[in-house]
């Protein structure tokens, strides 16, 4: 137990790090060129919030989330997701008297309770963005667009844009009793949840990943060839925002999304390796969500993406990523006469921008060498009486094997470590 982490929890190591910082800093850089602003939510939040925001007859809140009372016998949960937090905030702060759009995002972890598989933990990590106060598909279109230059910069190819419309709450009611008719004989042949849903949201009955379900839902009729006409209207204008943005996509009329709060578009990314993990990000337009949890009627649209579904995918694809590099410098200090020399020396690098290490563990300047070696230092310095007593020390390139001289008081200054300082 001590020494194993939780089922479905992992380790982010130092050797993959720099993956993540490289995907978290593209992703900073897209929302910041779109004009997304970062927000920080809290990690947990009232049970409420999720039930009212995430929908208490989705299968998140349901079955998944991780739900405790605190000391004081409120009932809290750990975020499943980003959005409701992100909500709860919009209103809680006042966000609806800035001017709209307010366009936000998040890189978060967030928390299900999952039958654990490749690409589906029960610890993950999501980026995702909101704007809220614009209503039209322009925002949709222009989210969508956030998504593909994101992929573009990274370099992830092989995915799919699938687009649907599950339509306002009044073409929901109407098409409800469309779909209960078709599902109502079939009704025996669901899950013991999807018969619960008949009555409370049969179109939830379309998102159930049960075989059975899906086979009784293959022929069912779509939401998308009922809907009235604002809500045709909104979707035809977003095909002609992505056509004029030469973005590719697909209807899938079979995308309903797992959350309740959805209106009108909802779409996802999906990697052409197909497979139950294939989803890289879900979104969709939620005008309901904010005046559910006690806002102002307030339109809102955003995304959430899996990061290690994303990562995955790009790692299937032989996309390659940084790792982090090793110092610019090993600075060894020769006998331990030179050693406080070394570590003055090394701290006033490091304040200038260079990256240094130097000898921690009384190693003989044979084993630091070999250290050097193993750290993947890119240039070393050796620091002996000899270089202390002429104040002039050898800069040697550990690559070519390379030598080059420079005085102690300008090494930041010398010319290869001002390369090194320019180099990414
Ligand atoms: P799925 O259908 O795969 O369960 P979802 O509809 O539950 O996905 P969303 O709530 O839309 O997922 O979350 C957005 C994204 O977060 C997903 O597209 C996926 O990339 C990622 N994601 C969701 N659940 C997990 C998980 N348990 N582990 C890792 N990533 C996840
Ligand atoms: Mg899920």
């Amino acid at each position: 137990m001590l020494t194993r982490a939780p089922k479905g929890t992992r380790d982010i190591l130092p050797a993959e790090i720099g993956r993540w910082q490289h995907v978290e800093r593209l992703f900073a850089e897209t929302c910041r060129r779109f004009g997304y602003a970062e927000i920080r939510v809290p990690t947990f939040e009232h049970t409420e919030l999720f039930q009212r925001g995430v929908g208490d007859t989705t299968d998140i809140v349901q079955k998944e989330m991780y739900t405790f009372p605190d000391k004081a016998g409120r009932s809290l949960s750990l975020r499943p997701e980003g959005t409701a937090g992100v909500v709860r905030s919009y209103i809680e702060n006042g966000m609806a008297s800035l001017p709209a759009p307010v366009k936000l995002f998040y890189m978060l972890t967030a928390f299900r309770y999952e039958n654990v598989q490749k690409g589906r933990y029960r610890e993950f990590h999501q980026f995702g963005v909101e704007a809220f106060g614009a209503a039209g598909p322009e925002v949709d279109a222009e989210i969508i667009g956030l998504l593909a230059a994101f992929f573009r910069s990274l370099g992830l190819r092989q995915t799919s844009l699938r687009i649907n419309s599950i339509g306002c709450p009044d073409c929901r009611t109407a098409y409800h009793g469309i779909l209960r008719d078709y599902l109502e004989p079939r009704l025996e042949g669901l899950c013991r949840d999807c018969r619960n849903r008949f009555d409370r949201n049969p179109l939830r009955i379309l998102d159930c990943k049960e075989e059975r379900c899906r086979l009784a839902t293959a022929g069912a009729p779509a939401l998308l060839d009922h809907l009235d006409p604002p809500c045709r209207d909104h979707f035809d204008r977003l095909r002609d925002a992505l056509s004029s943005l030469d973005i590719a996509y697909t209807i899938d009329k079979g995308i309903v999304r797992g959350l309740d709060y959805y209106t009108r578009t909802v779409f996802e990314f999906v990697s052409d390796h197909v497979g139950t993990q294939g989803t890289i990000c879900g979104g969709g337009r939620y005008d309901g969500l904010v005046e559910a949890c006690g806002g102002a009627p307030t339109p809102g649209m955003g995304f959430g993406l899996g990061v290690e579904r994303l990562l995955m995918h790009l790692d299937a694809q032989g996309v390659p990523l940084p790792v982090n590099p090793g110092p610019d410098l090993y600075l060894a200090p020769a006998g331990d006469g030179a050693r406080p020399a070394a570590a003055r020396l090394a701290q006033g690098l490091r304040e200038r921008g260079v990256s240094v290490e130097t000898d921690l563990c009384g190693r003989s300047l044979k084993a630091q060498m070999k250290y050097a070696g193993k750290i993947g230092a890119r240039r070393t310095v050796v620091l002996g009486d000899d270089e202390l007593a002429s104040g002039r020390v050898r800069i040697r390139d550990m690559a070519t094997g390379a030598e080059e001289e420079a005085g102690l008081d300008e090494l930041a200054g010398s010319d290869v470590l001002a390369a090194l300082l320019v180099a990414p």
